[in-house]
């Protein structure tokens, strides 16, 4: 899929000082082709990769300390604004009903979708009216119909006769009887094809809807841009209306609708419960896309500073069950430059972050440490729970500080024990496959 194409690309820039450009380049190439087996339309990748590529392959990234994560910011950044930076709302008319149109292509789910967000404006004290300007099959009327009174919101409608009429005859109903919004559900078709467009037209003209929603199943892919631009040519559209959000679609549909038909995407369906309805934020759906969110930001700063290699090992001695003050003392230096311990910690997902308060790192108590650790014998290294109140006062003295040191270094001890031990759960470790970690 997208993200894992993009985390591969990603993953690549890790562990790395300083990128090249030659990285850049490389990495830009993958992107490229993980946006296009997404989808996304060639010229919006093009647009999208060109734009991304100028801004990196400047000096600020070159020169960066953490240019991997300004690769990271650049392509979140630019794909939230592909997106429409934005959120969009629906327009309300000054003159009730607010009449709004869903369009869309057979099965992309404008009934339920039209139905949830009628109930999501009665939620926000609206009071909609559903009309069924289905007409080809009467099935088409009667699930509007089940999905109007699961909501409990008036359908109206006039059997199989001309959508432009009932239409029309549904706003006249709907001001009569203080409905002041009307969805119209429209018919749709497999392919797009002239005659739907004609009557769709036909509809726009008769009642000048404030809104014309191009309902989208986000799992077609190109299909559904290229619907997008027939429909908008045709109609043009107010917005667009992404569903089946909740299965594997990625989002390289909602990638290229906003550029290439310039209309925002206002809603998502996020799965087939008459609630499951979202607005649309283009940045959630950029971290949709990388996919990462806070892990991504952990690993990239972990990579900076830890030693892969010493992590394996380290890992290794936790599954024998074996990490020691040695280890600590290892960690310790390694983690002195990835900032305090609790905010490393509060970025891992499950993981208490308040249970390492006060557990950064200066160079000074480092010192101490080292001190402390110097002063123990290994068999006390290796095994601190032998460490009775005679022991601890013999080492306190040694390193030239007090019981009270020894005993927090051996909390801390404690704390990083419990964070590792997180570190390497299940969890990570399926996050680690994903190639997440
Ligand atoms: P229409 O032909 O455009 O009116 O599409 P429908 O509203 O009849 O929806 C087609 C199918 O898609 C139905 O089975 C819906 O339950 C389903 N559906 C619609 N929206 C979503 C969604 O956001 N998520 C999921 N999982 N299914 C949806
Ligand atoms: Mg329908």
């Amino acid at each position: 899929g997208l993200t894992e194409k993009l985390s591969n690309a990603f993953k690549k820039l890790r562990g790395k000082g300083r990128l090249t450009e030659a990285d850049v380049k490389e990495a830009m190439r993958e992107i490229r082709m993980a946006l296009l087996e997404a989808d996304v339309s060639y010229k919006v990748v093009k647009d999208f990769v060109s734009k991304v590529s100028e801004r990196a392959v400047g000096s600020d990234v070159l020169e960066s300390l953490t240019p991997a994560q300004m690769i990271v910011k650049i392509v979140n950044e630019e794909l939230t604004a592909l997106m429409g930076g934005e959120d969009a709302k629906l327009t309300i008319s000054s003159k009730p009903p607010t009449v709004v149109m869903l369009v869309g292509l057979q099965g992309a789910g404008k009934t339920t979708n039209g139905a949830k967000l009628a109930g999501l404006m009665k939620k926000q004290g609206k009071r909609p009216l559903l009309a069924a300007c289905d007409i080809y099959r009467p099935a088409a009327i009667e699930q509007l119909e089940v999905v109007g009174s699961q909501l409990d919101i008036p359908v109206f409608q006039m059997g199989q006769i001309s959508p432009v009429d009932i239409a029309r005859a549904a706003v006249e109903h709907a001001q009569k009887h203080g409905s002041d919004m009307v969805f119209l559900d429209t018919a749709g078709r497999l392919h797009v094809d002239e005659e739907l467009m004609m009557e769709l037209q036909d509809i726009k003209n008769a009642v000048e809807p404030d809104e014309i929603l191009l309902v989208v199943d986000a799992m077609i892919g190109q299909d559904a841009v290229n619907a997008a631009k027939a429909f908008d040519d045709a109609l043009d559209l107010t917005g667009v209306m992404l569903t089946k959000l909740d299965g594997d679609a990625r989002g390289g549909a909602a990638l290229s609708i906003r550029a290439v038909t310039g209309k925002p995407i206002k809603f998502v369906g996020m799965g087939e419960k008459l609630d499951q309805v979202e607005v649309f934020h283009p940045d959630r759906m950029a971290s949709r896309i990388l996919g990462m969110g806070d892990v991504l930001s952990l690993i990239e700063k972990a990579q900076e500073s830890f030693d892969l290699k010493k992590a394996q090992e380290l890992e290794q001695r936790l599954r024998k069950n074996k990490f020691t003050l040695t280890d600590f003392y290892d960690q310790l230096t390694q983690v002195k430059n990835m900032g305090s311990l609790s905010d490393i910690a509060g970025m891992l997902p499950g993981v208490d972050a308040k249970a390492l308060e006060g557990a950064s790192v200066d160079e000074s108590a480092l010192g101490r440490t080292e001190a402390i650790i110097l002063s123990m014998t290994p068999a006390e290294r290796e095994e601190p729970s032998i460490l009775n109140n005679s022991r601890k006062k013999r080492i306190a003295a040694g390193a030239g500080v007090q019981v009270v040191d020894v005993n927090r270094l051996l909390k801390q001890f404690d704390a990083m024990r419990q964070m590792t031990k997180q570190m390497t759960s299940p969890r990570m470790k399926k996050l680690a496959k994903k190639g997440r970690f």
